[in-house]
């Protein structure tokens, strides 16, 4: 089975007795590192307390990894983030408010500030993480035409800070490595021109030295050991990534989606 707890940690320690280090996107942005790395990137859009599993692992391994929560009540979960920031983590701020605000500058300026002050109750924050919002007009990053990172305090954001060309981005968006047809903001200029399937194949991939030797691997928080919650997920996702599919397609069928993920998320 995939994208289970335990594959996760079969996938972390592949990395690790292959030689490459395991990095937070603050430590990317601060140290410019050489050599074979992977920089661990979590953004918990919900189910937070799966995060806290995932942290839990990597801590077990001599891991430090960035979790970006959203102000959402699926994904704020003070408990947790005061968990996962004690097990050593990074804490970033997984930010929204041009969608929320609906594209207006200076509310989001805000809402981005009061936001960023509530993360940073709980962690030093200066990495940031945009939200894809797909059912929304409003591209988050638009608020960086506006405003720049030091305005913030902050020294790093995975989409705009990242050097791609070098750097392998893989995502675990749909429950697949490959899943990127899925993903509606949320993507990357490839260079590499290649795909993986599975986690096992990733693991081959890196057993063999068939992997490229620094990446972003982004994954997020629906990996599970419970059998009953794993079925349900991957049926959710599975409906998900169709409705979300077809949404990009069709007008009727995006504003119905986009009610819908409204109705859903909590603020
Ligand atoms: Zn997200």
């Amino acid at each position: 089975m995939d994208f289970t707890i335990k594959t996760y940690e079969r996938l972390l320690k592949s990395f690790l007795t292959n030689g490459y280090s395991l990095i937070t996107y603050q430590q990317y942005c601060k140290q410019k590192p050489e050599g074979n790395f992977v920089i661990l990137r979590h953004d918990v859009d919900e189910i937070a307390n799966n995060a806290l599993k995932m942290a839990k692992v990597e801590h077990r391994l001599g891991i430090s990894a960035t979790y970006y929560f959203r102000i959402v009540k699926q994904s704020n979960q003070p408990n947790i983030i005061k968990a996962i920031s004690a097990l050593g983590h990074e804490i970033g701020y997984h930010y929204e408010d041009l969608a929320f605000t609906k594209g207006d500058l200076q509310q989001a300026r805000k809402t981005f500030e009061k936001n960023l002050t509530y993360f940073r109750e709980f962690y030093p924050v200066c990495t940031v993480c945009m939200h894809g919002s797909s059912t929304s007009k409003y591209d988050n990053r638009e608020f960086w035409r506006a405003f720049s990172l030091s305005d913030f305090g902050l020294i790093g954001e995975p989409y705009l800070t990242t050097n791609f060309k070098d750097i392998f981005y893989f995502t675990d968006t749909g429950y697949a490595w490959d899943g990127g047809k899925y993903a509606v903001r949320d993507i990357v200029e490839d260079s590499f021109g290649i795909s993986f399937h599975s986690s096992d194949e990733i693991i081959r991939a890196v057993e063999k030295g068939d992997f490229p030797p620094q990446c972003l691997m982004l994954a997020h928080t629906l990996w599970s050991d419970n059998i009953m919650q794993w079925t349900l997920l991957h049926i959710r996702e599975f409906i998900r990534n169709n409705l979300k599919y077809l949404a990009m397609r069709n007008k009727f069928l995006h504003n119905i989606y986009g009610r819908m993920v409204k109705a859903y998320w909590k603020r």
